[in-house]
């Protein structure tokens, strides 16, 4: 006979939701624009709110199985196979999943591969700038390039990168989160005659578009844009680039040991990798990511396109290099910022303001966030600059 438990009460009501949007069957919400954690599928929270006491039977919520059981192995193995899928990750590769964060991961990096000497440092903003600081204690990180005399607001021609011959790798943000700053090619670093492996800091567009494997030889990032909730941290890594660490690498930040641990060296952020695996499904179902690319660009370019016509908002950014995920814009009056907020929340529009380094406004228009979500806050930017007139 199976033992059954009679549940207890819910520890509190569950809070009243502001009402303003209607796609959802049981939820109505706003749009979240936040940089991260972000926005969620709704289909995706829904299908782990209904599986959240008990997966497909098992009378366990994933949270509470055990990281070596069969049904916590099976999601795993789903997960990293429709990963490998959606990303085209070649055969050579070996998907990790860590803990730490990609600011982990600007320490983790060099112990791996630096073998205590040089690497080069491309710095086209906020986050390469933290990676090349952070390497420095581990390895000789030398500066390649930097747009940081305009600001952060173009990319430098690959042609003026100073690399070195001894370097052990290049590393590059293909997307800067605050600047809003995007690589639309990775840079080929053979033809530039260069032979290190490129490192890339994808953690803000990951899965947004195609990645070029062949350009790659590590690419990183938290999951808590595009891929699920904080506390994952995704590692794609060619198979030549494992067994170098050094000695003082932690073990469980050793790639070639959480390589072959199948990502199980130690404890995995259990619950993050099914939420991971459930946005999987969920972009698989969008056609994948060459469909859901085909999405970004059409709402990152209704969004460009408006405030570049527009009077009284404007993006500084190259146009060649503009981020499809993070779009910084800038009331050209100032001192409206606090109204803008406060009406675009009470809209139902949340999380819009800039990164405080930066200030502004900046709306991250994730993979999840439906093309309705960007006509919602182009029409109250546009009452706003009307009543503004
Ligand atoms: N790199 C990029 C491009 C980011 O956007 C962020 C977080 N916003 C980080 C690194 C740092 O990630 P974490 O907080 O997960 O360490």
């Amino acid at each position: 006979m199976r033992l059954t438990r009679t549940m207890p009460p819910p520890l509190a009501k569950p809070a009243p939701t502001n009402s303003t949007r209607t796609e959802s069957p049981y939820m109505k919400r706003p749009y979240n624009f936040s940089a991260g954690p972000a926005t969620m599928p709704e289909a995706v929270l829904q299908q782990a709110a209904a599986e959240m006491l008990d997966w497909h039977g098992s009378g366990m919520g994933v949270m509470e199985m055990s990281h070596r059981g069969k049904e916590f192995i099976s999601i795993y193995e789903q997960t990293e196979a429709d990963l490998r899928e959606l990303l085209a990750v070649p055969a050579n590769f070996r998907i990790l999943f860590m803990q730490g964060g990609a600011l982990a991961e600007n320490a983790i990096i060099p112990l791996n591969l630096a073998r205590g000497g040089a690497a080069d440092f491309v710095v086209t903003g906020s986050w390469g700038q933290k990676s090349y600081q952070e390497a420095g204690k581990f390895c000789n990180a030398r500066l390649a390039a930097s747009t940081q005399g305009n600001g952060f607001t173009t990319l430098p021609d690959p042609a003026s990168w100073q690399l070195g011959a001894d370097s052990a790798y290049v590393h590059i943000c293909s997307n800067e989160t605050i600047h809003g700053v995007e690589f639309h090619q990775l840079p080929d670093l053979k033809a530039l005659g260069c032979n290190a492996p490129l490192v890339v800091d994808f953690s803000s567009n990951v899965a947004s578009r195609p990645v070029d494997w062949s350009r790659v030889g590590l690419a990183f990032g938290g999951a808590q844009k595009n891929l699920g909730p904080a506390g994952l941290t995704l590692v794609i890594v060619r198979d030549d680039l494992l067994g170098h660490a050094v000695p003082q690498c932690p073990s469980a930040f050793d790639y070639k040991l959480v390589a072959e641990a199948g990502s199980m060296y130690n404890t995995p952020p259990t619950y993050a990798i099914y939420m991971a695996g459930l946005v999987f499904q969920w972009l698989k179902a969008q056609g994948g990511v060459a469909a859901i690319e085909a999405a970004n660009i059409a709402k990152a370019q209704s969004f460009y396109d408006y405030l570049d016509g527009s009077q009284l908002y404007e993006n500084r950014v190259a146009k060649d290099c503009r981020s499809r995920m993070n779009i910084p814009f800038f009331l050209r009056d100032e001192s409206r910022n606090d109204a803008f907020l406060a009406g675009a929340k009470a809209a139902g529009l949340l999380q819009l303001k800039g990164h405080k380094s930066v200030g502004g406004m900046r709306a991250s228009l994730y993979n999840a966030m439906p093309i309705e979500g960007v006509q919602a806050l182009v029409a109250y930017m546009q009452e706003f600059e009307r009543t503004q007139a």
